[in-house]
This record gives structure tokens, sequence and C-alpha cells, in this order.
């Protein structure tokens, strides 16, 4: 027998659970049913592809065995079983990549008492048999070894691992009930009733069969099938199916109780919180398939790592083949949670088939699109609900807009924004469209670090001053997607930040067209000059017509980066060249008035180098940036205040 320690961080949520922070014990059954059910998919799923393993290993299903006496609960299966390393790395440690990320909620909640949900995340389910066990024993052969093994733990910080002779492949998972919980007087694990009631309740929809042995007492009947009084009883120990075993997304939805399709979802996606909406569908045709999905409630805490869950299992004609298919829905869907099933494929298809499949590519399809109208379907009809939806997806949904070319428009629909129209709420597009002011053809937009960097900005100044509604991005994949969907209701959309702004009637642009062309014969020298002195930083300096009280504003070309992407690409570790952009001037600003006024006196006076130097600066900080010496911005600055004072 050798002894064995768990992972550190195993160690704290076993002292979580060994002191039992849920009110609900009684799913620590359904977990371990949970379990046997996935080792049983595994096991055939294996069989079909490995021709070598004992083809043989009777029906599957699942036991429960309870003994009042000996105060046990046991849950058995003949599924795939586990090996020496596989009971070290699945059950000695705490879900693979979840580790690092369970040790920082662990710390940063360090204070408050961890909820169900937030460790139903990183699938602790075996642990949670702590919650009414202090000895926990798994006797276990995995298929295809001729050895089995037994695990040992009273869950205080070690546990132990011994050979043994056990003849079926599968597992065995013992539970020594722990004394307090009969104390109650209530019930006890062990009561019939209970295990009935809580199969019932939490795993019913399992596609295997539930069985346990249950005692009855029968009595003597006649022939026609009646007791008599006084007729003699018998105790008789028959085996009973606990659960209707019918895999639930072959069921009508209508027959479907809400709770049994949560609990489904709960065993497929480890999630304890229930879903937020679901999908039942059914495709016709030249290929038959069936689909369940759900939408969750709450982001998955891995949305955005690399290689995040994608969470639809694929099923053939019922059998499971794999889980996380991530060729049956478009990553920017990966949120979504649940199970297809084929009735063409093929079962012994493989991953690398499954990219080049017709059939997949035909499921993929169906799926995006029922989820898409599912969605609009809830924007449509419960708009708080689509809130939250929004704020949880939104982001992810996005990645959308830049990836699925022939969904865009549905997407651009779907899309939620901050707007200058309303600080509270966000708008969709096509509200916006509705609030477009007269002679408005274009929908503009601005990117930014914040609503209030952007909100502050000097770029929307004119835009404020003729009534026109701005949409405030600050996600880092706006910047993306506003490049790649240019049009939305046949309407452009325009960055106001980058290229020239042509706002009002065709008479009003005119006119304004003339006025300005008017003034830069005026100040075309000043332009020069402040040119040539700040080309280190900007390629061009032009008059501007989105300024109409600030001094300056920094603008970029139509194709330009804008500055948070080049900064976003770079903490990618891509090399981005700096762009240079444009400095944009307001003529009406007395300022350049009186700068003209110097420089047509003295060319060479020092001031003016000294104000180009400023001028970059607050342009600079307008938008919420730094100027690119801080330091020496800010001596200027007071320099030129001491000045003023004593001019
Ligand atoms: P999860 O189910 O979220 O992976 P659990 O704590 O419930 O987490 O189980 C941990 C791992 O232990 C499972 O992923 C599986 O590999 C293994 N396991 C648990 N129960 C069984 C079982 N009955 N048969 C085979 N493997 C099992
Ligand atoms: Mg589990």
């Amino acid at each position: 027998m050798e002894r064995y320690e768990f992972q550190a961080e195993t160690k704290q949520l076993l002292d979580l659970m060994v002191h039992s922070i849920y009110s609900n014990k009684d799913i620590f059954l359904r977990e371990l049913i949970s379990n046997s059910s996935d080792a049983l998919d595994k096991l055939r799923y294996q069989q079909l592809t490995d021709t070598s393993l004992e083809p043989d290993s009777g029906e599957p299903a699942i036991r429960i065995e309870a003994d009042k006496k000996a105060r046990t609960v046991r849950v058995i299966d003949n599924g795939i079983g586990m090996s020496k390393d596989d009971v070290i790395g699945y059950v000695g440690t705490i879900a693979k990549s979840g580790t690092k990320e369970f040790l920082n909620v662990l710390q940063k909640n360090k204070d408050k008492a961890l909820s169900p949900e937030l460790i139903g995340q990183f699938g602790v389910g075996l642990y949670s048999c702590f919650m009414v066990a202090d000895k926990i024993v798994i006797e276990t052969r995995k298929a295809g070894e001729n050895k089995g093994l037994r695990w040992e733990s009273t869950g205080d910080g070690t546990y132990t691992i011994e050979d043994i002779e056990q003849e079926p492949v599968g597992t065995a998972i013992t539970l020594h009930l722990k004394a307090t919980d009969a104390e109650d007087g209530l019930f006890d694990y062990t009561d019939e009733w209970k295990i009935r009631e809580i199969v019932r309740k939490y795993s019913d929809y399992i596609s295997y069969p539930i069985r346990m042995q249950v005692e009855r007492t029968e009595y003597e009947q006649n022939e026609n099938g009646e007791v008599k009084p006084g007729a003699k009883s018998k105790t008789v120990v028959k085996d009973e199916t606990l659960n209707s075993i019918k895999a639930i997304w072959t069921r009508s939805p209508e027959e479907v109780p809400d709770e049994e399709y949560n609990e489904f979802y709960k065993h497929i996606s480890h999630d304890w919180t229930d879903p937020m909406d679901r999908i039942a569908f059914k495709a016709e045709g030249t290929f038959e398939f069936r689909g369940l999905l759900f939408i969750p409630s709450r982001a998955q805490h891995d949305l955005f790592y690399r290689d995040s869950t994608q969470g639809i299992h694929l099923y053939i004609r019922r059998v499971f083949i794999m889980s996380d298919c991530k060729e049956l829905i478009p990553e920017y869907l990966r949120f979504m949670r649940g199970v297809v099933d084929s009735e063409d494929l093929s079962l012994n298809i493989s991953r690398e088939i499954l990219q080049q499949n017709r059939q997949i590519q035909v499921i993929r399809n169906k799926v995006t699109a029922k989820v898409l109208e599912k969605l609009a379907d809830m924007k449509e009809k419960d708009a708080d609900k689509y809130t939250l939806f929004w704020n949880e997806f939104g982001k992810v949904l996005k990645e959308g807009l830049i990836n699925d070319i022939k969904n865009r428009d549905k997407l651009l629909d779907l899309l939620m924004v901050e707007s200058t129209a309303d600080a509270e709420k966000r708008t969709t597009l096509a509200e916006y469209v509705s609030r477009m002011k007269q002679g408005q053809d274009k929908i503009y937009y601005m990117n930014g670090r914040s609503r209030d960097a952007i909100e502050n900005s000097p770029h929307l100044e004119a835009f404020r001053d003729k009534g026109y509604e701005v949409i405030l991005l600050t996600d880092a994949v706006d910047e993306l997607w506003v490049q790649a969907a240019l049009e939305y209701d046949k309407k452009q959309l325009v960055s106001v930040g980058k290229g020239t702004v042509d706002l009002g009637s065709e008479e009003e642009q005119k006119k304004e067209k003339k006025e300005l062309e008017e003034q830069k014969e005026h100040f075309k020298s000043l332009l020069e000059f402040l040119k040539n002195k700040l080309s280190e930083h900007v390629k061009e300096v032009r008059l501007s017509k989105r300024l109409t009280s600030s001094p300056v504003c920094l603008v970029g070309e139509a194709t330009d980066m804008t500055p948070q992407m080049e900064e976003l690409m770079r903490s990618m570790g891509q090399d981005i060249p700096k762009t240079k952009r444009i400095l944009e001037v307001n003529p009406g600003h007395p300022i350049f008035q009186k700068m003209q006024e110097r420089f047509d006196k003295d060319r060479s006076d020092p001031v003016l180098g000294e104000y180009s130097e400023l001028l970059y600066g607050q342009a600079l900080l307008a938008e919420g940036n730094q100027p690119p010496d801080p330091g020496k911005f800010s001596k200027a600055v007071a320099d030129l205040m001491a000045r003023a004072l004593n001019g």
C-alpha cells in the first residue's frame, strides 16, 4: 500500500467539503451517478474504436447499494474504470486546467464563503462526497488492464492506493457515512426512499439504468390477484430501475419538465446554476439529427483562455462519441453547452474526419442558426433577460462579427452598444438608426478605453453640437469588428476619430468647405510651421471640422490602427510600428489667431516652438493618453502659468 498527499489546492477544497459548505448535501449522489454515466459513455465509445478491449462487459448500468447496518452507500458501474495514473491525476488533483485559476479564486475570496456555483465551475464532483462521508473507498479496474486498485481516503489530506484483484471492469465507490447524517432523525442516506427521491430529482435523464435492490412485502393472492384479509406476507428483494432512462433529447420537449432539463444541463456542463435558456430542435431531411442546447446563466471562467472548453457533445444514434466537439459550433458561440445526436454519421468517425465532413458542416450551420434565432427571439420578447445574456456573453458574441461573415447582419442586429444617447442603457444599431438626424447618413462610433475617456475627448464636439449620436466602443474586440463590419442597414459605420468629417446638409457642407478653404489660406504658414516642429510625432497638421471648443485633437486616417489597437497588438507580442497620426487644429480657437500673428511678426520666436509641443501634449491628454514626456510637459505648463501671472 502506498500513501500519497493530495495536491495543495485539493487539500483546501477537501477542507471546505469536509466542513461542508453547502446546505444541499443530496447532490453527492448526483455527482457519483454523473461520473458513472460519463465512465459508461467512455467505455462504449472505446469499444467501438478499440477492438482489443473486452467487447462484453455486460449491459451498461449503474447500481446503488445501501447498507443500513454498515452505514455505507455504494455506487457501482461497469464503465471505463480508472488506472493508477488516472486516479492520481484525476482524483488527487483538481480538474486539470482550472487548478491555478481555482487557487486564485480561493485566495481572492479568503474571507467569504465560496458559493457553490463558483466551486462547481472547477469540477469538484467527487469531493462533494466528503460532505456526507468520512471515508471514501474507490475500487476500480480500467478496461484493458488486468489489475485493479483500491483508493482510500478519509479526507485528511492523504490517500492510499493498493493493488487488488477485481474481476469486472468498472468502478465501485463506497461511502462510509458520517455519524451526524443519521442524527437529525429525518432521514439517512441509506434510506431507500431518500435514494429514490434524489435519483428522480437529479438523475432521471441519465441514459443508463440506475438500479437498486429494494425490499417489498408481498401478500398471498388468490387466482384473481386479490389479497384476502389475513393473507400471509413475505419479504421479497427485487431489482428496480429508478430512472426513466430515455435520452432526454429524444423526448418531446412538452413532456420534459424544466427541472429535468436543468439537471441534464448541470450534468453535461459541470455548472451548478440553472441555465438561462435552452434550445431543443430536430432536423429532418437529408441528414437527421437532434440538438439540445443551453445558454448558461454565467460566463465560464475559461471563456477567454486559449483552449477553453467548447461545450457541445457529439452523440451518434444515442452513443456518446466525444465531448467538446469544436467542429459543431463556431468559436464565438463557445459558451453554449449541449448535445447533438446524429442519425446518419458513422460511429467510428474520427476528429480528423470531422473537420471535413459535410454533415458536420450542415449540423454546425443549423446549430448556429438556432442559437442566433433564439437570441433574436429573446432580445425581442424579453429585453431584461437579453441584457443579462449580453452582460455575460456579449464580448464573445462580437467575435462572430469578425469571423462569421455569413451571419454578420444577424449578429449586428444582436449587438448592444453604449452610445451618447443614454448613459444608463445600451442601445441596438436599429435603435440608433431610428434616432438618426435628418441628413445624417452614417453611423458614427468612437473607440476608446472607457466611456468617460471617449465622452470627454474633443473628437465628439461637432457631433454633440449637431445633436448626432455617437456609439462608444470600449472593448478590445470592438476595434476589430468595426473594421470588418463596414455597414449596417446600408449605412456606413464611420469612426469619429478617423478621416475627415462631413456633417449636416449638402448646403451646410458647401458653406463650411468654403470657409475652411479661406481659413486654410490664412493659417497656411502656421500649419506648415507646426508640421515641421512636430514631424517626429505627427504626419500632418490640418484644420478641423470636428472641433468646436477644444484647440486640438489627434485623428487617424480611415484605415489606420487606433493607438489602443496598437497597444493591444504589442501586448500580444506583435511588433507593430507606431503609426503617426494627424493633428487637427480648431481654426475658431483664439490661440491660433494669436499664434499666427506672432508668427507673422517673428518666425523664430521661441514661444511658438514651446506652444507646438504644448498643443500636441494637450491633444494626447484630451483623449486620455500621456504626452511623450509628462515631466517636461508639466514644467512647460507651470512656466507658462507663471509668465501669464507676471504679464
Ligand atoms: P469531473 O466529473 O468534473 O471531471 P469529478 O470529481 O466528478 O470531476 O471526477 C474526477 C475524475 O475522476 C473524472 O473526470 C473521471 O476521470 C474520474 N472518475 C470519477 N468517477 C469515475 C468513475 N465512476 N469511473 C471512471 N472514472 C471516474
Ligand atoms: Mg463529475
